[in-house]
């Protein structure tokens, strides 16, 4: 059994204006067991609307501590056995930036996971804070690299204070327990007219999206702008759509000195819609598990109509693939067919997933027989098709691809 991590979740007051509970009107609770790579973790959610200013956020935050074992016991994504392209488009970052920002500019990007974006940036010719940093000043370094790792709670020393001339957040202030206070001390990392460039999640055109259950803030331009100037910014471009990913919208936003009245009447306009987003993520995150049970149905059906032996194989050992292993188990267990658990994740070989019985190998070709139909449950968030890519070319004559997250067959050639 794998231990699940519980926290306390405490109840903030609105992250946009302020109001405290009574103003705060519930829109849904939710609750979900977390897989990482060695526990499991309990997220709460009560989301609410603010009936003041009308923004849409789970209330309940957790602990600092919970937030750092969370994101430190998170899979990196790293492989030897296919490859791997950056979720994002740099091109889109880039061209935002070089309108933004001076030749040379100097620049911090937080929570880049990977560094990918930090190598397109030395690229590019920006000045960006990294290991040269890191490796004369421990303090430094440690904030710079430790957002997530520190639960995100961002304090920055003040040998840091008026360096940069970019802040950029890509996908990382939704994940922010204290926001304001992350903002605010960004705010004085920023030379005199330095910019923030931030995107996130868009509510209303990608509901689904925005509430992943790891986001805090479901935003759309109008809150973020208020959010923002709130801490001493002055928005100066906002894009609804072309962002890194196509669910985000980037916005940018000028340190000021002055900050500009708090314009709440944008984000008070669009209560209704934001509520009706709301609504209809929830539908589709119910859709998504909907799909899960579909995925079961179809390997459940693909066993019964053969009539040679039959192994389920799961590509991406992950919460998807756990959830439907945990379905069809029992059924198959009768039968005894075999369940395994692949993964092309160098960090993942080795791990046991609830769900499965054995533990996680890397897909090795000649593990398949030619005489066993394989039932090969594709369980990723961006690599379906080169994962189904994959299995084609092992060339094997009796197969059968489902897209677990989708509940769909997928073709053979
Ligand atoms: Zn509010």
């Amino acid at each position: 059994m794998r231990k699940l991590i519980e926290t306390f979740w405490t109840p903030v007051a609105c992250d946009v204006c302020g109001a405290e509970e009574t103003g705060l009107s519930t829109l849904g609770t939710r609750i979900g067991r977390i897989i990482q790579k060695h526990h499991d973790y309990t997220w709460r959610h009560e989301d609410v609307q603010c009936t003041q200013c009308g923004f849409v956020f789970n209330r309940l935050r957790p602990t600092a501590e919970f937030l750092r074992d969370y994101y430190t016991d998170c899979w990196p994504i790293a492989s030897t056995s296919i490859d791997i392209v950056p979720d994002f488009d740099v091109a889109v970052r880039l061209e935002l930036l070089h309108r933004w920002l001076k030749p040379k500019a100097r620049v911090y990007e937080i929570g880049d996971k990977l560094g990918e974006f930090h190598t397109a940036l030395l690229k590019a010719g920006y000045d960006v804070a990294g290991d040269d940093v890191m490796a004369v000043d421990t303090e430094r370094a440690e904030w710079l690299d430790g957002l997530f790792r520190r639960g995100c709670v961002a304090v920055p020393p003040t040998a840091m204070k008026q360096a940069f001339d970019a802040v950029l957040a890509y996908f990382v202030i939704e994940h922010l327990a204290n926001p304001r206070d992350w903002l605010l001390s960004m705010r004085g990392l920023l030379t005199q007219d330095g910019v923030l460039v931030i995107e996130v999640p868009h509510l209303v055109r990608h509901p689904k999206e925005a509430l992943m259950h790891e986001h805090f803030l479901y935003l759309t331009p109008e809150s973020l702008t208020a959010l923002v100037q709130e801490a001493g910014y002055e928005v100066v471009e906002i894009r609804e759509t072309g962002a890194s990913r196509a669910f985000g919208f980037s916005l940018v936003a000028r340190r000021v000195e002055m900050s500009p009245p708090i314009a709440l009447a944008p984000l008070q306009e669009q209560a209704a819609e934001l509520q009706a987003a709301y609504q209809r993520g929830r539908a589709l995150l119910n859709h998504a598990q909907d799909n899960l049970a579909t995925s079961a149905d179809l390997i459940i059906q693909g066993v019964d109509a053969s009539d040679t032996p039959v192994r389920v194989c799961f590509f991406g050992a992950n919460q998807t693939a756990s959830e439907i292993a945990t379905l069809i188990g029992p059924q198959l267990k009768q039968k005894a067919i075999k369940i395994l658990p692949y993964d092309n994740s160098d960090v993942k070989t080795g791990t046991h997933l609830e769900g499965f019985e054995i533990s996680v190998k890397k897909p090795d070709p000649s593990e398949f027989h030619p005489s066993v139909l394989h039932i090969c449950v594709i369980c990723s968030r961006g690599w379906t098709q080169a994962i189904a890519s994959q299995i084609r070319q092992f060339g094997l004559p009796r197969f059968i691809l489902v897209d677990g997250a989708a509940g769909e067959l997928l073709p053979k050639h």
